[in-house]
C-alpha cells in the first residue's frame, strides 16, 4: 500500500483533495463550445464560475489543498464514520466482509455539503453575491443553501417540478437556510417559459431545472452558477469520502475488493472510488467499482458515449459524457436524485477506460434493500442509497455463492429521513417498477447533437 499517498491532518481529515486527472493513461476529452464545436477556453465559463473553480476543472495537479476555512468547516461533521455492517453479514449469511462509509452525519444528511461548502468559499472569495442552481429530490439545494448562509450568500433553487410538489420537506429546509426555492419549469426564465408553453403539465427533470439556473447566472454579473454533480471539481471535492476512507481501512489492516456507490450525476460514487482506482493507476492493488443507477434512469448502461449538452435548453457546452439525450424526461420514480440524462465526463472515461462496471436495478428491490439495511443497521437510507445498500448485498450474496470472503465497500451517501413518503408508498404497495421505455430513448438519443 505503499504507492498510496494521502495528506491528512492531526484528526485525520484530509489536507487535500484528489485530482484523478493526475493519472488518466489518456486525458478526459475536451468540453466543447456549442457553436464552434471547438474546446472551450476558461473565459467562456467565467460568466458562470468562480477562476478557482474553472482552475481546478482543467487541473492536472494530484493533490488540490483544501483552504483552511473549507477544512475548519468540514470538522463540523468530517471525518464522517467508516462502519462494518456486522449484522447485516450475519442476516445475509455472507463470508464476505462489507464496510460502508456514512455521509448522512453532514448538516443537510447527505455527501452534497462536501462541495457546496468550498464552491460558496470560492464565490465568495471572488465577490460573488448570489448563486443560482437546480435541484432534484432537493438534496443539493438545502446543501448549497446551508453553504450560502455560511458565507452570505443569497441562494436561488430551481427544483424539479415533482419534487417540489412530493418533497415539501426538503423545500421547507432550504427556505429555513434562507434560500429561494422556485419550481421548476417555471415562468420566470425563457428557459422555463418555453417548456411550459409546450407542455403545461411538464413534471420537469434536472435537465430543465439546469437550464433556467444557468440562465438566470448568465445574464448577472453578480450571480454565479453552481452544480451538485457531474463537474470534475465537483467529484474532486468529493475525494475528501475515499481518502478519509483509505486512512480509516488502514487503521482496521484492511482494503476492498470491491466498492459500490449509486450513480446520478456520478459525484458520492467518485468520491469514494476515485483515490482507490487512482491507487490502481499507479500500480496498487485492483479493486472492482461497481455503479448502480436506477432501471429507469439507465444512463451508463443503456445511455450512449457521445458529446451532448449538459441541460435541455442547450444553453451549456457540450460534454462527452454517457447520456440518454438532453430532452430525456424520466419518469417520477421516488430516487429524485438520480434522475439526471448524463453521468460524470470523468466518470463515463473511466468506464471506457474499464474500470468501472455499471448495473442498473428496478426500485422495488432498492427499497427491499434499504428495509433489511434498516432492519440490521438500524440507519435507514436516502432512496438513492437504497440502490448502493442493494448493490452491496449482492456482491455479498455473490461471494456466499462462490464461498469468496471478499471485502465490500460502499457509500451511505445519505440518509431518508426526508424521504419518509416515499416510504411510506413502498409500504402500502404503492410503488410500481416503471417501464423504461426505449422508443423515449432512442428518441432522445436522436436528437443528439451531430459533432465532427
Ligand atoms: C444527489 C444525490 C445522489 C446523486 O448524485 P451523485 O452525484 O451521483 O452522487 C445520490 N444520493 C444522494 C443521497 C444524493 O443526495
Amino acid at each position: 500500500m505503499d504507492t498510496i499517498k494521502y495528506l491528512l491532518s492531526e484528526d485525520q481529515m484530509p489536507t487535500a483533495w484528489y485530482n484523478i486527472q493526475a493519472d488518466l493513461p489518456k486525458p478526459v476529452p475536451p468540453v466543447l463550445h456549442p457553436g464552434t464545436h471547438q474546446p472551450i477556453t476558461p473565459q467562456d465559463l467565467e460568466p458562470l464560475f468562480p477562476a478557482a473553480l474553472i482552475e481546478q476543472e482543467v487541473s492536472r495537479d494530484r493533490d488540490i489543498e483544501i483552504p483552511e476555512e473549507v477544512q475548519q468547516i468540514y470538522r463540523q461533521w468530517r471525518p464522517t464514520p467508516l462502519y462494518r455492517a456486522r449484522r447485516l453479514e450475519q442476516v445475509l449469511d455472507t463470508p464476505a466482509k462489507i464496510y460502508y462509509k456514512y455521509e448522512g452525519v453532514s448538516p443537510s444528511g447527505s455527501h452534497k455539503p462536501n462541495t457546496a461548502v468550498p464552491q460558496a468559499y470560492y464565490n465568495k472569495m471572488a465577490g460573488v453575491k448570489r448563486l443560482t442552481t437546480e435541484t432534484g429530490a432537493g438534496q443539493w439545494g438545502s446543501s448549497l443553501a446551508f453553504a450560502g448562509s455560511l458565507f452570505g450568500l443569497e441562494v436561488e433553487v430551481y427544483m424539479v417540478k415533482v419534487s417540489y410538489e412530493q418533497k415539501p420537506y426538503r423545500r421547507a429546509l432550504m427556505e429555513s437556510y434562507g434560500a429561494r426555492a422556485i419550481a421548476s419549469p417555471s415562468s420566470q426564465t425563457e428557459a422555463g417559459r418555453q417548456i411550459l408553453q409546450a407542455n403545461p403539465d411538464s413534471t420537469g427533470s434536472l435537465g430543465i431545472a439546469i437550464g433556467e439556473a444557468v440562465e438566470v447566472a448568465a445574464q448577472d454579473e453578480n450571480t454565479k452558477y453552481a452544480l451538485g454533480s457531474v463537474l470534475n471539481h465537483v467529484l474532486l471535492h468529493q475525494t475528501v469520502i475515499g481518502l478519509e476512507t483509505l486512512a480509516q481501512l488502514e487503521m482496521a489492516g484492511d482494503y476492498p475488493d470491491i466498492i459500490v456507490g449509486c450513480t446520478g450525476g456520478g459525484s458520492n460514487f467518485a468520491g469514494i472510488a476515485f483515490p482507490f482506482i487512482g491507487a490502481q493507476l499507479r500500480g496498487d492493488r485492483p479493486v472492482r467499482c461497481i455503479a448502480v443507477e436506477p432501471a429507469a434512469c439507465p444512463t451508463l448502461t443503456k445511455g450512449q458515449y457521445a458529446y451532448d449538452f449538459g441541460d435541455t435548453a442547450h444553453l451549456t457546452p457540450l460534454v462527452k459524457m454517457h447520456t440518454l439525450g438532453s430532452t430525456f424526461v424520466p419518469q417520477g420514480f421516488h430516487a429524485g436524485g438520480l434522475r439526471y440524462h448524463g453521468m460524470a465526463p470523468l466518470l463515463s472515461h473511466l468506464l471506457q477506460l474499464g474500470h468501472i462496471e455499471p448495473t442498473a436495478y428496478p426500485q422495488l428491490s432498492c427499497f427491499a434493500a434499504g428495509v433489511t439495511f434498516a432492519r440490521t443497521e438500524g440507519i435507514l437510507p436516502a432512496p438513492e442509497a437504497n440502490h448502493a445498500v442493494k448493490g452491496a448485498i449482492d456482491a455479498a450474496l455473490h461471494c456466499k455463492q462462490a464461498g469468496e470472503s471478499k471485502t465490500i465497500l460502499f457509500n451511505l451517501c445519505g440518509h431518508g429521513h426526508f424521504d419518509m413518503q416515499a416510504y411510506i408508498d413502498y409500504q402500502a404497495g404503492k410503488l410500481r417498477d416503471l417501464e423504461y421505455s426505449s422508443e423515449e430513448v432512442a428518441m432522445a438519443l436522436a436528437g443528439l447533437p451531430v459533432v465532427p
